[in-house]
């Protein structure tokens, strides 16, 4: 019902000539891959040159961030429009982002809507921090963000959302969380959705889990009925992004 959905986030990795040499080394695998969402997240810097490596290919791509203003003086910042002429997607409320440039559940939703008003899809990123997991405040931190960032959302841009779960914890650790864990959350996600835009849109918004996913842990969170794919870091720089997607496809 749902098509699973695997993206690559390659953070700050890549000059142009780097992101081409590994577009062209991964993208026939990737491509052999059916059935999935395939998607990757180059930075800025290097959007123009995977999109015309990428052109005609089921290949898609993101930015990996995105202010809401439209244009003017915001030194430094990349708008909707400019998003769009490249990306159909935008991730959006990275944990890095609100870690060390300040995002919060306000700003995120700012970006949110952005999104939404210039038809861009946003994957929006949720997950608690390791303390937070300690101290049992996992769901009401998840729920705390994604009613933040979903706020205003209408009913008939809700379906094409796509939601990343990623405990920060997990990513670039090594310590991915458990499938059954990892399923637990992404329950109560989509019951959250359910409660915002019903059971037939949250029914076809794909979740997504994040937090060192490699090709040898991807079919564990796969076989979980509510997770619809991953938000990859570390492995999308590598063949190992082509092993996830494959796992996907299964
Ligand atoms: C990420 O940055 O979104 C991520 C999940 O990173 P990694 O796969 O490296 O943990």
């Amino acid at each position: 019902m749902r098509t699973p959905f695997v993206a690559g986030n390659w953070k700050m990795n890549k000059t142009v000539a780097e992101a081409r040499e590994l577009v062209s080394i991964m993208g026939v695998g990737l491509k052999a891959v059916k059935g999935v969402e395939k998607v990757i997240c180059p930075p800025f810097t290097s959007l123009l040159a995977v999109a015309n490596l990428l052109g005609g290919t089921d290949i898609g791509l993101g930015a990996q961030n995105m202010h809401w203003e439209e244009k003017g003086a915001f030194t430094g910042e990349v708008a909707p429009a400019m998003v769009k002429e490249f990306c159909k997607y935008v991730i959006l409320g990275h944990s890095e982002r609100r870690q060390y440039f300040g995002e919060t559940d306000q700003t995120v939703n700012k970006r949110v809507l952005a999104a939404q008003k210039n038809g861009i899809i946003p994957i929006v990123c949720v997950g608690e921090t390791l303390d937070e997991n300690k101290a049992g405040q996992t769901a009401e931190v998840v729920r705390r963000q994604t009613l933040g960032a979903l706020q205003g959302v209408e009913a008939d841009f809700a379906p094409s959302l796509v939601i990343a779960y990623e405990p920060v914890w997990a990513i670039g650790t090594g310590l991915a969380s458990s499938g059954e864990n990892a399923q637990l959350v992404h329950g109560q996600i989509r019951a959250l959705l359910a409660e915002l835009f019903g059971q037939a849109a949250a029914d076809k918004i794909r979740i997504l889990y994040g937090g060192s996913v490699t090709g040898a842990n991807a079919a564990e969170f796969f076989s979980q009925p509510d997770i619809d794919g991953a938000l990859v870091g570390g492995a999308s720089l590598k063949d190992d992004f082509i092993a996830i997607a494959e796992a996907a496809s299964k």
